[in-house]
C-alpha cells in the first residue's frame, strides 16, 4: 500500500488523523503489552514520520512502560498509536483505525514468542457468515 493519502478515525470520529510520507514499516505484533492494551491478541501497526502525520481531535495517551506511550480517544477509547522514545522518528498508527482497514497489507510479524497459542487453531474451527446463535432471551 502507498503511504500517500492514507486517512483514519477513532470508532465514535472524534479524532481523525490523516498521512502524506513513507510507510517505515507495517506489522503485526503479537508482544504481552499489545495484547492487553488492546485487549487483543494480536495488533496491526503502520510505521509513519510523525513530522508528516496530522491529528484532529483530541487524543490522550498512557505511558505503558517507561518511556512509551500508547494514545486514545477519551471519548470511546479507540486504541490510536504507540510511540517510543527509542524511536523518536516514527510512531506507529494502528492499522486498524484506516477508513479502509482492508487495503492494510502487513510484511512482518513480530514477537511472535509472545503469540497466543490459538491463534494456530482459526483455521480449523467452525467459521460463520453472522453469529453462530441468535442472542440468549433474557426472559425466564
Ligand atoms: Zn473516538
Ligand atoms: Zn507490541
Amino acid at each position: 500500500m502507498s503511504g500517500d493519502g492514507l486517512l483514519g478515525r477513532c470508532m465514535c470520529g472524534a479524532v481523525t488523523w490523516s498521512y502524506s510520507g513513507s510507510i517505515t514499516r507495517s506489522l503485526v505484533c503479537y508482544c504481552a503489552d499489545c495484547q492487553r492494551a488492546t485487549s487483543s491478541p494480536l495488533t496491526a501497526f503502520l510505521g509513519f514520520r510523525p513530522e508528516q502525520l496530522t491529528w484532529t481531535g483530541e487524543v490522550r495517551h498512557y505511558e505503558s512502560s517507561p518511556g512509551a506511550f500508547r494514545g486514545f480517544c477519551p471519548a470511546c477509547g479507540t486504541r490510536l498509536y504507540f510511540r517510543s522514545l527509542k524511536w523518536p522518528t516514527e510512531i506507529h498508527v494502528h492499522a486498524a483505525t484506516l477508513t479502509d482497514p482492508k487495503s492494510y497489507q502487513p510484511d512482518a510479524q513480530v514477537l511472535v514468542r509472545s503469540r497466543v497459542s490459538w491463534l494456530d487453531m482459526l483455521g480449523s474451527i467452525p467459521s460463520h457468515d453472522g453469529f453462530q446463535l441468535p442472542p440468549a432471551s433474557t426472559a425466564p
